[in-house]
């Protein structure tokens, strides 16, 4: 690809909105534009790069045995309301009626329309096992489009869903789906770590999320660095706190405290000369069963997923000032346990608290001196709160480290949840109806793109991996109006399009400089400038887009050793 011929939009200067380093790279080197929050357009250079790491999914799907496919955009709510999804999948799921008053939403994920494809096409045990993928567009009406690709609403992804005849052969694809996942995102060139995660809306049994670590991620994992066990924050079980004895002093009854205007645990505890540990906060939330209220500790937080898991699988919601005052009787800021007259839960470490401070459900007073079971009784002590730096690890009881990831992956043991709600089914050798066992595997292609530049770039670009890089090559003839300079530099492109490495021919009639700006902007890994001086010796100059290091190459030998390099890096991450 010639340079001028090229539609590649740079620019100098990061947008406004980007926080992230991929964001803001994507944008300045051309890949992408917004058109509204949360969807983009990817231009030419941008879509190279999806293209190949679409294809390093492919091909390494089909390496493990899966099919494509491609299923529709576009699904009927019929389907949805048949797995019960429609009612609990929430506002991310896009809702529309067509012109005779149906209802219709946009693909967030696919169980649904896989599930109902296979209960009509699988009839016997000879059919199984079956796994069955696709690359796609999804759309989710994310509450927080951000980042770039990383969040977007409408994304793309790869989903492969697995259809075995019992447990053993389930877990078996898993493992397949779970090493395709390692080598994929290894040719990627990421350092990734596999986490057991939450299996969130999709439901199932257990699931592990692939983690790219960056500083910038959105989930928190932890990790044990004494027996190697790691989960997503949200998923990390906390073992129940060793009870303390309790041989002080008899604790007073509560005491009303006045604390004007105080809201906060640091303002209230600063306050009284407490620790953060020392207070309960009481947190409201709507719930599809009432109002509830929540108990953790002040230096803890709660976990809305293990709660949304305790209660029903519907999303609870943080209460507004309204809710609170009808249900506390007092403002923001002071709700407490003690005489409240709603569901009370509580975080199993609240249980071993001998001397809290709690809102007094009464407007600028708390109250201290509070025990729990003597004061007041929650319902059930349970773990409700994320895992936070330092905790046990529940499997050997070490203090966990936090680290923050990208999730660019997950895959899902489902079980049968979802061809028991659709009747998937398949006849056994001995002519019994049985239940089809399933698995689901998403890829956020996007995300991965943009998580590889996260963690490869420098102050003045992206820096490709090679696998995904949109050029392998690029090459700079540095005086385009010196038409020696311009014909070794268009042999040597010929050379390496014979070759065949992917090389781009900038040869537009810029300065030096902003050649290689753009060079080391746009990321591509092994970079070649002509010039006077160079053909002088009858040379190139060779500089990799990683190293700092300039080499010299005899002109007739540049291409076959440009050719190798890009070989050696291709297989390097193979
Ligand atoms: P998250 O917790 O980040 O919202 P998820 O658990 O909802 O992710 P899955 O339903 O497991 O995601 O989807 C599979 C993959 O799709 C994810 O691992 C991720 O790589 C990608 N993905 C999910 N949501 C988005 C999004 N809004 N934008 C881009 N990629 C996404
Ligand atoms: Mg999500």
């Amino acid at each position: 690809m010639r340079y001028s011929r090229l539609f590649l939009p740079t620019l100098r200067e990061d947008p406004s909105e980007a926080e992230v380093i991929s964001h803001k790279l994507m944008v300045r080197a051309g890949l992408i534009r917004k058109l509204a929050s949360g969807i983009y357009t990817y231009l030419p250079l941008g879509l190279k790069v999806l293209r190949k790491m679409e294809n390093i999914v492919r091909e390494e799907m089909n390496r493990a045995g899966a099919q494509e496919i491609l299923m529709p955009g576009v699904q009927p709510a019929d389907l949805w309301k048949e797995s019960g999804r429609w009612e609990v999948y929430g506002k991310e799921l896009l809702r529309f009626q067509d012109r005779h008053g149906h209802d219709y939403c946009l693909a967030p994920t696919h169980e649904e329309v896989v599930t109902d494809l296979i209960r009509r096409e699988i009839r016997s045990y000879r059919d199984l096992p079956l796994n069955l993928y696709q690359i796609q567009t999804k759309f989710r009406d994310e509450i927080r489009p951000r980042f770039g690709l990383m969040r977007g609403r409408e994304f793309g992804m790869k989903d492969a869903y697995s259809f075995d005849a019992d447990e053993a052969g389930a877990e078996a694809s898993y493992r397949v789906m779970f090493e395709a996942y390692q080598r994929i995102f290894k040719r990627c060139g990421l350092r990734f770590t596999a986490v057991e995660a939450d299996s969130g809306a999709i439901g199932g049994s257990f699931s592990h999320e692939f983690m790219v670590l960056a500083g910038t991620g959105e989930d928190a994992l932890v990790h044990c660095p004494g027996c190697g066990y790691a989960a997503n924050t949200e998923k990390a079980e906390l073992p129940p706190p060793s009870p303390v004895s309790n041989q002080g002093p008899e604790i007073p009854a509560p005491e009303k405290v006045l604390t004007k205007d105080m809201r906060t645990v640091e303002e209230v505890t600063r306050f009284l000369g407490v620790g953060p540990d020392d207070l309960i906060k009481t947190m409201i939330y709507q719930t599809s069963q009432g109002p509830v209220a929540l108990l953790v500790r002040g230096d803890h937080e709660v976990n809305e997923i293990k709660l949304k898991n305790l209660l029903d699988g519907h999303e609870p919601e943080l209460a507004g000032p309204e809710l609170i005052q009808k249900v506390t009787g007092a403002p923001v800021g002071f709700a407490g346990p003690v005489g409240l007259q709603v569901r009370l839960l509580a975080d199993q470490s609240v249980k071993i608290m001998t001397r809290a401070v709690v809102g007094a459900n009464l407007a600028d007073y708390h109250l201290i001196n509070v025990v729990p079971e003597r004061d007041f009784s929650p319902q059930g002590y349970y773990d409700l709160r994320s895992a936070q730096e330092g905790d046990p690890c529940p499997r050997c009881g070490a203090a966990m480290e936090i680290k923050r990831g990208i999730e660019v992956g997950h895959v899902f043991k489902l079980g049968t949840k979802y061809s028991q709600a659709l009747r998937a089914t398949y006849l056994d050798p001995q002519g019994r109806e049985q239940l089809v066992v399933m698995g689901c595997y998403g890829i956020g292609t996007g995300r991965t793109v943009a998580a590889a530049i996260e963690q490869n770039h420098d102050s003045n670009g992206i820096i490709w991996p090679m696998p995904l890089a949109p050029f392998e090559a690029v090459i700079l003839p540095l005086q385009v109006q010196d038409p020696e300079v311009m014909e070794a530099a268009e042999n040597l492109y010929q050379a390496l399009l014979k070759l065949e490495v992917d090389v781009l021919l900038d040869d537009r009639d810029e300065r030096a400089g902003i050649k290689f700006k753009d060079a080391d902007l746009i990321g591509i890994p092994l970079r070649l400038s002509v010039s006077r001086k160079t053909l002088a010796e009858n040379q190139v100059e060779f500089k990799a887009r990683r190293s700092e290091k300039l080499e010299f190459f005899v002109l007739a030998e540049a291409a076959g050793r440009i050719k190798e390099i890009r070989d050696r890096l291709l297989a390097a991450d193979d």
